[in-house]
């Protein structure tokens, strides 16, 4: 089964790497691409990380990947929220990933935008209320990724989603996520390629934001039954185009040379 792809998009926790490890055969499947001149974009919804921090972490495993190739959530949500040129926002994150905001007019007190990231320990009750009356008065809400639990620091955890699904239930208002599934990362990601959607493969192990994205981008996927899989997601109507154990498989989507 060889096909003709010239772009890949790797999502990074349970499919590059987990919980600090390189999944064997990873390294060398990036450099197998390479070496074939497939443009490789890392896509992740990682909020805490800046791209910077993303490269730097892949690259003390031993990965090659440059900043430039990365979009992390909170880069994309700044981005985004760049086009908005906002008056001032309140940006609810904690970790490198504020660095990608450090533009904007951060106010806590009169936000025009509550921005919420991983707060870790700021989403307390004081932030929380403050946030939904800041939202009652007004202020509009932009949530990284929906995300509702992470697994990639360890143990389960409540994450981004679990906290701006409060606000948005709770102020009654309508948030704009930006992360995966959201066509807008990837479409982002597409932006800095000259490579037909029909071309480009997204490798994923979250049928709900890696596979359903790719889906909803118009690009074709490849689920690694590693990482956050669970065998319950391939129950559901949506389904990648491909199906592997591991990483080490890819390379059989790639032609010989
Ligand atoms: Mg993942």
């Amino acid at each position: 089964m060889q096909t003709d792809f010239n772009a890949v998009l790797f999502d990074v926790d349970g499919v590059l790497e987990f919980q600090g490890k390189a999944y064997p055969g990873a390294i060398e499947l990036l450099d197998f691409l390479r070496d074939r001149a497939i443009i490789i974009r890392i896509l992740t919804n990682s909020t805490l990380k800046s791209r910077q921090r993303c490269a730097a972490q892949l690259n003390q495993l031993g990965f090659q990947i440059d900043e430039n190739e990365v979009i992390t959530a909170s880069y994309a949500t700044a981005q985004y929220l760049k086009t908005l040129n906002p008056r001032s926002c309140w940006v609810m994150l904690k970790g490198e990933g504020l660095a990608e905001f450090a533009e904007f007019v951060h106010d806590d007190q009169n936000p025009e935008y509550i921005v919420v990231g991983d707060y870790r320990d700021g989403f307390d009750f004081q932030n929380m209320n403050k946030a939904l009356k800041h939202l009652l008065a007004g202020s509009k809400l932009i949530i990284m990724i929906p995300n509702m639990v992470d697994h990639s620091l360890g143990e389960v955890e409540l994450t981004v989603g679990a906290y701006g699904k409060m606000l948005e239930g709770a102020a009654k208002v309508s948030a704009t996520y930006v992360g995966k599934p959201n066509p807008y990362v990837f479409d982002m990601a597409l932006q800095t390629m000259n490579v037909p959607r029909h071309r480009v493969l997204m490798v994923g192990d979250s049928l709900a934001t890696d596979i359903v994205g790719a889906k909803a981008a118009g690009i074709k996927s490849v689920l690694v039954k590693t990482g956050e899989f669970r065998a319950s997601d391939l129950d559901g109507r949506v389904q990648p185009d491909y199906i592997v154990d591991t990483i080490q498989e890819i390379r059989a989507l790639f032609k010989p040379r």
